[in-house]
């Protein structure tokens, strides 16, 4: 007898009673996209992000290499974006949306467990595993095939009339669940992520006979978000003017998307901003650049931003400042020129020379 597969609809219905935005299901096997993630991994733009190049690369090839035993994965989105903006005044701090309240990770988590705990209540019992971004899954890959969104040509997913500002999550389960299809592509014409983005990270890519829609892709090597976030040592000095007063990610191809001109607002308030000493939406350069390693821990305690640590994020602060065009501002880069870390008394003495530069008359 073939298997009666859970119904799509009461998964919804379960999903938002988890405080899911989005959810749906699709069958637990190897995707095509698979060839062209790991011909982007090999070429290197995936930088020295390892996970996602090393032997754990092909482990994403096919979801049963993580529970064998599964059948379908359900994926699920989870609004972050709040009322707040962040500040565009260029002696503060910009951090990226995602990081201000507390680490995505554990609150998915939670509620992804919630979820297996309604479906076996209603579907029976089941193994399942669940995966939060750092599991080697192609997670926007399948997040499309189950009806999600498309992926935009700034590799984020989008929802028709919800935008991108989603954290994704997955739980891969041994039972059948209705599939979803994939919605259609919706990018069209449109090309201003690519014409924003300031350091060219969108590039072109040759038509993948596996993905003969997807025409762009993203060199993480000169995407600010890696550069500010998962590189440690030294970023590209002809990149750093680009990186403005970003200290931790950057939102610039989300911002201009129009999908998300009327993007919904998250309900949850723990991806509201933190109000430490620091306020996380515009935390002053100045004081930034002051803090010891203790305070640096206190104020992002369980937010994403740690996971820069220390030294990086001291890096990226000097660079701002660097950009920030204000003289006032250097001399708190001399406490960072003597730092004992290489990376930030470089970053330091290169933001030091460009606030001594001559500034361009206009
Ligand atoms: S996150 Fe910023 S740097 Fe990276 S692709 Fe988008 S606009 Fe470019
Ligand atoms: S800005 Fe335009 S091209 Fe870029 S992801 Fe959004 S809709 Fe697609």
């Amino acid at each position: 007898m073939v298997p009666v597969a859970f119904p799509a609809d009461q998964l919804q219905r379960l999903a938002v009673e988890c405080g899911f935005e989005l959810a749906g299901a699709t069958p637990a096997v190897p995707l095509p996209d698979a060839a062209p993630y790991l011909d982007w991994a090999a070429r290197g733009l995936a930088g020295a992000m390892t996970y996602l190049s090393d032997r754990r690369a092909p482990l994403r090839a096919d979801p049963r290499a993580l529970l064998p035993s599964a059948r379908s994965i359900v994926c699920v989105g989870k609004l972050y974006r709040t009322p707040h903006e962040p500040s565009r005044h260029p002696l503060a701090g910009w951090i990226s949306r995602y990081a201000w309240g507390d680490d995505y990770h554990d609150t998915l988590r939670r509620a992804l467990l919630q979820l297996a705990a309604r479906l076996q209540h209603a579907a029976g019992p089941f193994e399942y595993k669940v995966c939060v971004d750092t599991a080697p899954l192609l997670e926007r890959s399948y997040a499309r095939r189950a009806g999600l969104g498309w992926i935009g040509k700034n590799s984020c997913l989008i929802r028709e009339g919800m935008g991108s500002w989603f954290f994704l999550g997955e739980l891969l389960v041994s039972i059948d669940i209705e599939p979803a299809a994939p919605p259609p592509d919706r990018c069209g014409t449109c090309a201003r992520c690519i014409e924003a983005c300031p350091t060219q990270a969108i590039v072109p890519i040759p038509p993948h006979p596996a993905l003969p829609a997807r025409t762009y892709e993203l060199d993480s090597t000169r995407c600010i978000s890696y550069l500010t976030i998962e590189l440690r040592g030294p970023s590209p000095a002809p990149l750093r003017p680009s990186f403005g007063n970003y200290i931790f990610g950057c939102d610039i191809c989300q911002d201009v998307c129009p999908w998300n001109s009327r993007a919904p607002l998250t309900s949850d308030p723990s991806f509201f901003p933190r109000r430490t000493p620091l306020t996380l939406d515009n935390p002053p350069l100045e004081a930034l650049a002051a803090l010891t390693e203790d305070e640096f821990l206190t104020a992002f305690r369980a937010t994403p931003v740690t996971r820069v640590r220390y030294h990086g994020f001291l890096r990226n602060v000097a660079i701002a400042i660097g950009n920030s065009g204000e003289p006032t501002l250097a001399p708190v880069l001399t406490r960072l020129v003597t730092s004992a870390d290489p990376t930030v008394a470089e970053a330091a003495a290169w933001a030091i020379a460009q606030l001594n530069a001559p500034q361009p008359t206009l």
